[in-house]
């Protein structure tokens, strides 16, 4: 009899697997081949070599992630940018414009504005809260809408229905980086969205040891993508498929772990005296909080905050602390502190920062696996004299 698989924990563990099992190994085995044998096939893009994006290693993630989040199809990429890259110049070809929320991932921005130009393509940022201001910004060419689930690093939650309902009414293609919510807490597909991008590299993998991505959603754009990315050579290496898959094989109580730990830490840090301001979409006090009860089943394990004395408490802060990490990156099972003005918003330039909220002193926090209770009475002792 088929195996049942219907839930998330479920579909972690056992969707996608080869059946029945390659040699009997319960583990699947790591295909350190470059090339297969030649078995008839007439398409370029159906010979069975590893650039190709289908090995078994990552025929096996591809069913998992799109089991995962109720799509038709996915693809693994080399990073979370090469699947973003790929996607969108596959999306935009021709000329193409994108519509984007203002605040995304510094790589993205830096993409979008440094990047597009020279090949052509353009870009116009909006409000992801203010629907009603996206029509202004529709051109002839407008091919796509961009979103991120929860925006890096103020964890703002566009009006995701909206830019659904958008796409759909201008004959757009809407496009999510699900990356901060993942698919435990978020699945895109199941709202209408056409295609979900992830860095794999963050809570997927979740274990800060690769670089990966994914692109999830309706089957023919993914095979459209998968082309684009075949001819640009961003393909996952069967290694860190092996690892990426492992990785995703305790997603769900890791990101669990997060999400009640990061509502936690949030909670107490916002009514401590030395803190001016906190965003978690946890928190009743969010702007977005109420859509993203709506819309997510936890928030997630990331939090940003300012402090009460600005950049150089920040510092202070950063010093003192001893669990968290001083690292760019988040969705590991350490918990990691940055200061995005550094590191992942670095490439924006100054005004940009300000323009999008992003402080000099706004502190970002990813939380790991750690005892809450360890991290807030290590935090309660760097915030205290
Ligand atoms: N999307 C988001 C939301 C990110 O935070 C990042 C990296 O930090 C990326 C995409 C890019 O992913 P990668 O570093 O795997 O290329």
């Amino acid at each position: 009899m088929a195996r049942l698989i219907k839930g998330l924990d479920t579909k972690l563990i056992h969707a996608g697997e080869p059946e029945p099992l390659i040699g009997g190994a319960v583990t699947m085995p790591i295909f350190q081949s470059s090339t297969y044998e030649y078995a008839g096939q007439t398409s370029y893009h159906d010979l069975r070599y590893i650039r190709l994006n289908n090995t078994p290693n990552h025929a096996v993630l591809h069913a998992k992630l799109a089991a995962l989040e109720n799509a038709e199809a996915a693809l693994v990429a080399s990073s979370g940018m090469a699947a973003i890259a790929a996607t969108l110049l596959t999306v935009l070809a021709g000329g193409g414009h994108l519509i984007a929320q203002d605040c995304v991932y510094g790589g993205t921005h830096d993409l979008f504005v440094e990047e597009f130009p020279r090949y052509g393509l353009a870009v116009d940022f909006v409000d992801g809260d203010e629907p009603a201001t996206w029509r202004e910004a529709l051109r002839p060419n407008t091919k796509a809408i961009y979103v991120e689930a929860m925006s890096n690093p103020l964890l703002q939650v566009s009006d995701l229905r909206a830019a659904v309902d958008f796409a759909a009414e201008n004959g757009l293609v809407s496009i999510i980086d699900n990356t901060f919510a993942s698919p435990i807490n978020f699945r895109p597909a199941e709202i209408g969205f056409d295609l979900s991008l992830h860095s794999g590299t963050k809570y997927l993998n979740g274990h800060t040891d690769i670089v990966a991505g994914a692109v999830i959603g309706r089957a023919g754009l993914v095979e459209r993508s998968t082309h684009t990315q075949n001819h640009l050579g961003a393909s996952l290496d069967p290694h860190a498929c092996f690892l990426l898959h492992r990785g995703m094989k305790t997603l769900a109580v890791r990101v669990r772990h997060q999400n009640e730990s990061a509502l936690k830490i949030a909670r107490w840090l916002e009514p401590h005296r030395s803190v001016a301001r906190v965003s978690y979409p946890g928190l009743a006090s969010h702007p977005n909080h109420m859509r993203a009860c709506e819309l997510f089943d936890g928030f997630g394990g990331v939090l940003s905050f300012e402090l009460a004395g600005g950049l150089d408490a920040a510092r202070r802060l950063m010093e003192r602390v001893t669990i968290p990490i001083s690292a760019p990156s988040l969705g590991g099972v350490e918990s990691l502190i940055t200061r995005p003005a550094t590191t992942s918003h670095s490439g924006m330039s100054a005004a940009e920062r300000a323009r999008a909220g992003i402080g000099d002193g706004l502190v970002r926090l990813s939380i790991g696996l750690e005892s809450s209770d360890d991290l807030i009475e290590d935090f309660e002792a760097a915030l205290g004299g």
